[in-house]
């Protein structure tokens, strides 16, 4: 049986947005790197994703700055500054919905949230919106209640995708149909087998989102263990293009420290407006029929913009899960999680706005552990990786 032997400095395994933020850096520094893809590129939790790069703000809702909204606070200069062209990595042509997301409520806060928002260390993250400066939906004299603008921006993730493929897209490939298999000596892994293909690496990271635990599964690796937490988030769109929805980014804010619902849009590609529910309402979606939950859905979106009548609306729903490192109680995880075992790195970002994070802190991990630049063929004998379509194509479809 022949061979196909490819070399690369660093294999990643798993084309979402960990796995391609980490490439695209790698690469970037000057590093041989092979980005294998089971399926097809984003098409897991990363094209689900509503595309807020996340400042914490929302986590602060209970009226407390938890670590979690700490620890999240660097993300969108972080990304505003890639966005403009002079960050890390240029993203300068992707496009961005909004620089704000907004976040509402239309009864009237109670005054321990009204003195908590004008807190100092929220104030940097959340500004109150005078009536006079309203714009769109919100700018409707019906409109009665708080306004707040966040310093978090709404991306869309599909042309983040298509940048992110740009570099060396000759190294972002299909994996084999064949299992894989990892091949170790003296507790460090010298090849990844796809039956007769073989990857040799000086380091191997796997970013498969769900698809760690069949990994871990194969490597014999008990920890770290994965939590799976459920949603089924919801779609609508005008069924006449003429009466396309308005574009919203929005938190609504109930008197819970969760919005109860939060509302994104996206242009499908005849450019109607899709409006993405998530929040509470796909939290508690979850096993629920379709159907009644997008009666639920119809309920609360008028209940939370009451002054707006919606046009004739074509529904669908869409059951994903978040795949993170296990927490007690099926908490969400503070920070992008990397553990390392030897040349093996095992990466959860758990909330794409905290990509840039995991890739600070695996390159750490790799640098220090002497990562060196190699010479090395372009892989040959595997098909390039194809990136999925986007959900608000997909999601109607019967
Ligand atoms: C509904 C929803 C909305 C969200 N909204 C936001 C948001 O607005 N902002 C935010 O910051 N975060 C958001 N998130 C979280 C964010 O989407 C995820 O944290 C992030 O996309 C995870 O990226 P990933 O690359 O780890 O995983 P994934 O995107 O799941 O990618 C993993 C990839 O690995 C591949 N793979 C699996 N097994 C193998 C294997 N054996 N070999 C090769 N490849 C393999 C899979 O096919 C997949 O392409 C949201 C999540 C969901 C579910």
């Amino acid at each position: 049986m022949t061979r196909n032997i490819i070399t690369t400095d660093v294999a990643i395994i798993g084309a979402g947005i960990a796995g391609l933020w980490l490439y695209n850096r790698l690469s970037q520094l000057g590093y041989h790197c092979l980005l294998l893809e089971k399926d097809q590129i984003g098409h897991a939790q990363t094209l689900s994703a509503q595309g807020i790069i996340h400042g914490g703000s929302k986590y602060a809702l209970n009226g407390i700055l938890s670590n979690a909204a700490e620890a999240i606070s660097q993300m969108p200069a972080r990304w505003k500054a890639c966005l403009n062209g002079s960050g890390e990595l240029d993203l300068s042509g992707v496009r961005v919905f909004t620089e704000h997301q907004l976040l509402w409520s239309t009864q009237s806060l109670s005054s321990k949230m009204v003195s908590f928002f004008a807190s100092k260390a929220l104030q940097s993250r959340m500004q109150s919106i005078a009536k006079s400066a309203r714009t769109g939906l919100f700018a409707d004299p019906g409109f009665k209640g708080a306004l707040y603008q966040l310093d978090e921006p709404v991306l869309d993730v599909y042309s983040l995708l298509q940048t992110l493929t740009q570099q060396q897209p000759q190294r972002i490939v299909k994996t084999p149909d064949q299992p894989a298999e990892f091949m170790r000596e003296q507790g460090r892994l010298t090849q990844l087998m796809y039956g007769d293909t073989e990857i040799q690496a000086q380091q191997y990271v796997l970013t498969a989102g769900e698809g760690m635990a069949e990994l871990l599964d194969s490597l014999g690796l008990q920890k770290p263990q994965m939590q799976k937490r459920p949603l089924q988030m919801l779609l609508c769109k005008a069924k006449r293009p003429a009466d396309a929805l308005p574009q919203i980014y929005a938190h609504s804010l109930g008197s819970g420290s969760k919005p109860i619902a939060t509302i994104s849009s996206h242009p499908d590609k005849t450019g109607n407006i899709v409006w993405y529910l998530g929040g509470n309402i796909a939290e508690q979606g979850v096993g629920k029929p379709a159907d009644t939950l997008i009666e639920e859905a119809k309920a609360l979106l008028k209940q939370i913009l009451p002054w707006y009548t919606l046009p004739e609306l074509d529904w669908a729903t869409h059951n994903v899960n978040r795949a993170e490192p296990k927490q007690s109680n099926l908490t969400r995880p503070d920070s992008a999680f990397v553990h390392s075992e030897g040349n093996l790195h095992i990466a959860w970002p758990t909330k794409l706005a905290l990509s840039p994070n995991l890739a600070d802190q695996v390159i750490d991990t790799l640098e220090k552990q002497g990562l060196s630049k190699g010479q090395h063929a372009e892989p040959s004998g595997l098909a390039p990786a194809q990136l999925a379509e986007p959900l608000w194509d997909r999601a109607f479809q019967p």
